[in-house]
């Protein structure tokens, strides 16, 4: 599809958002393009914006299937996906059922550690600040949300982190920890948008404990795409895999 004819609204660091006819529906593209640490390290890895966005577009049919609203309407193609518009609130929000990553950095938990119930971590995302962790009444006074939004945010994270930990181990992944963002549509209902996908998830294979996500290439290491497509293949069903052209296992 040629976003040429569309106008952009919004170019991120991994997804562009461009206008359609309806004021309320976007066209949201994956691009290829991948960062870390702060955006320090950068490159462009072939086919990732494909993956993702059929990861995250099964995800979001898997979370509509449970009612939870998301910003998603269908994907049109790979890589470009319609959703409805939504004022994006700046907040990361991370949930944490294993130890992890910059976690482990931060606080004195051990390594792979468990969270029953799951640890709720929220940071202001913002590139200027570095992304730095938030409570609930910076948040409320910065004016992103009210208390009782916070309290929304909250129970819908804890939902489909449920939906998702209980899918994915049937799959044979483990769900250590993951980083969603919600918005608001026109009618000012907290929708669940950006993505889900290896880029924002930590996936471990739950017999080897194998990295399946985007902490193969903070490491530096290589194999990130078969990854990606590991995941893919694992989670989606025959009929999508070939509606799709994932070819693998
Ligand atoms: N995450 C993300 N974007 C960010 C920061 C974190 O998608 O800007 C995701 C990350 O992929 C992981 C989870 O949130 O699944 C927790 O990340 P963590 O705080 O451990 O940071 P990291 O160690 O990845 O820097």
């Amino acid at each position: 599809m040629n976003t040429k004819n569309h106008a952009l609204l919004y170019h991120g660091k991994a997804k562009s958002v461009y206008k359609t006819d309806d004021p309320e529906i976007v066209i949201v593209k994956f691009r290829d393009d991948i960062t870390a640490g702060d955006g320090e390290k950068k490159d462009t890895l072939s086919a990732k914006g494909h993956l993702n966005s059929i990861i995250s577009a099964k995800f979001f049919e898997i979370l509509e299937a449970a009612d939870i609203k998301t910003q998603y309407i269908k994907l049109l193609e790979p890589g470009v996906m319609l959703s409805h518009r939504l004022d994006m609130i700046p907040l990361e929000v991370i949930t944490r059922n294993i130890a992890a990553g910059s976690l482990l950095r931060k606080f004195p938990f051990k390594d792979k550690q468990e969270f029953d119930p799951p640890i709720i971590q929220m940071d202001y995302k913002s590139d200027e600040f570095h992304d730095p962790m938030i409570n609930d009444d910076i948040a409320v006074a910065l004016g992103f949300v009210t208390r009782e939004e916070l309290n929304e945010i909250r129970r819908i994270t804890l939902k489909i982190n449920q939906v998702l930990k209980i899918f994915l181990l049937e799959k044979g992944i483990i769900f250590p920890d993951f980083k969603i963002e919600f918005g608001k549509n026109h009618k000012g209902e907290i929708i669940l948008g950006d993505e889900i996908s290896p880029d924002s998830c930590r996936f471990w294979d739950s017999k080897t404990c194998e990295v399946l996500d985007k902490d193969l290439f903070r490491k530096g290491e290589t194999g990130v795409m078969d990854a990606y497509l590991e995941v893919a293949s694992r989670i989606l069903d025959d009929n999508e895999k070939e509606k799709w052209d994932i070819k693998l296992v």
